[in-house]
């Protein structure tokens, strides 16, 4: 398999090893409660994983997308589940990337320690969706502090972070020469912002994913929390999302390996008509079927990674990995559930929990159909169609 090959081996056997202390009716019972995994992510931070990219200078690994991809694979190929984290490691690169010298110093290295998470960016509201740029939530200049008003919804892990990415409007879509222009990202202490300013109401939903809609009402952020230039916001949260595509696609791959050798598994192992299931090409040809699909997704992934670790432009190819893999881990989720045949269902098999944990990477962080609208119109010179 590419996988056993590549040259991350010793990372893949250092997480494991970690899962391992974690197994699967560790993330059974924290879904059944709807818990968050608390122990866990105590853990891989302790281990210094979440602080993969962070360089050397602020306490971190120095180590590149490449590596960080093979972490949350891994993750996922345990049997966990890496959304729980993931945002850790997108959201620090927002910082690195452009943020002060005074921010990095202040943040980064007790993020790298394990003494801060930011863990959530604020970026998808109720009444805009996908057309980001339209995004009402403003925040106003006023005596050295922002103040922000609005509303944001399906923003993640903010019952587990200590800080908080927030794209808001701070000059009126009607006074920007260009719509992608005008709007601000802001560092948000959420210890000082929840209760003053700040409300925050959990979505329950499909998956077990502290997702949450989130209430702005005068909430004052110190200017010095504004990342970057003033109004040039969602170029920044544009440049970060290359990375977040392809950890997003790894993280697929890692559940596409994970059911596959569960279904695999299985289909050796279940006599029905005196032999085992898997001896049917019916039962047989969709994992192998599944499994080809995985491996060409993971070169996507690893290409994707290659050209962002070398500085080259990625975004078709963070893109269409993370297409590829999304849509290669719930063919695979399929087929596992189809080769338990009824025991799939049951929760004691952990297939249900990551069928609907893998499924949500078609819709977020972005959609698959606006990857097709990416491709047609920035690899293909196709009329822009929104
Ligand atoms: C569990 C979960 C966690 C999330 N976490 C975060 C988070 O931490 N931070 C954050 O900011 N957001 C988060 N999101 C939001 C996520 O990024 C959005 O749900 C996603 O981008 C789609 O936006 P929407 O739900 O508003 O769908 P809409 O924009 O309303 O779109 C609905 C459907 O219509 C399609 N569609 C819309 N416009 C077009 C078009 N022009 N052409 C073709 N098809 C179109 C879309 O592809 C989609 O299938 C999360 C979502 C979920 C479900």
């Amino acid at each position: 398999m590419f996988n056993e090959i590549d040259q991350y081996q010793e990372i893949r056997d250092a997480v494991r090893q970690l899962c391992r202390q974690f197994p699967d009716e560790y993330f059974r019972e924290v879904d059944a409660r709807k818990g968050y995994p608390e122990k866990f992510v105590d853990a891989l931070i302790d281990a210094g994983w979440l602080a993969a990219m962070i360089p050397e200078q602020y306490g971190g690994a120095g180590l590149g997308l490449t590596a960080a991809t093979v972490i949350m694979e891994e993750i996922n190929r345990c049997g966990g589940n890496a959304g729980a984290v993931h945002g850790q490691m997108y959201n620090m690169g927002t910082l690195l990337r452009n943020g002060s010298a005074a921010q990095k110093e202040k943040y980064l290295p007790d993020i790298a320690a394990g003494r801060l998470r930011i863990q959530s960016m604020a970026v998808t509201e109720p009444t805009t969706g996908t057309d980001t740029t339209r995004i009402k939530t403003s925040a106003v200049k006023k005596d050295g502090r922002y103040v922000v008003n609005g509303q944001k919804v399906w923003i993640s892990r903010v019952q587990h972070s200590d800080l908080m990415i927030l794209l808001a409007r701070t000059t009126p879509l009607a006074q920007v020469r260009k719509k992608s222009e005008g709007m601000s990202i802001f560092i948000v202490d959420l210890h000082e912002a929840i209760g003053r300013g700040l409300t925050v109401r959990p979505i329950p939903n499909l998956v077990n994913h502290e997702t949450n809609e989130l209430f702005f009402e005068n909430l004052e952020i110190p200017e010095e929390n504004l990342i970057g230039e003033e109004g040039k916001g969602f170029r920044y949260i544009l440049d970060g999302l290359n990375a977040e595509r392809t950890l997003i696609a790894a993280e697929c791959i890692g559940d596409g390996y994970w059911f596959i050798e569960k279904a695999r598994k299985y289909a050796c192992e279940r006599v029905v008509f005196d032999r085992p299931i898997g001896q049917n090409q019916g039962v047989q040809f969709p994992i192998a079927d599944a499994f080809i699909e995985v491996e060409a997704a993971n070169l996507m992934r690893f290409e994707a990674a290659r050209r962002f670790d070398a500085h080259q432009s990625c975004g078709a190819q963070a893109n269409m990995a993370k297409y590829l893999a999304a849509k290669a881990s719930w063919e695979a989720a399929n087929v596992c559930l189809q080769t338990h045949g009824g025991f799939g269902f049951a929760n004691e098999y952990d297939v249900e929990r990551k069928f609907r944990e893998t499924r949500l990477y078609q819709v977020a962080p972005v959609s698959t159909n606006l990857i097709y609208a990416y491709v047609a119109e920035h690899v293909l010179g196709m009329p822009r169609s929104f």
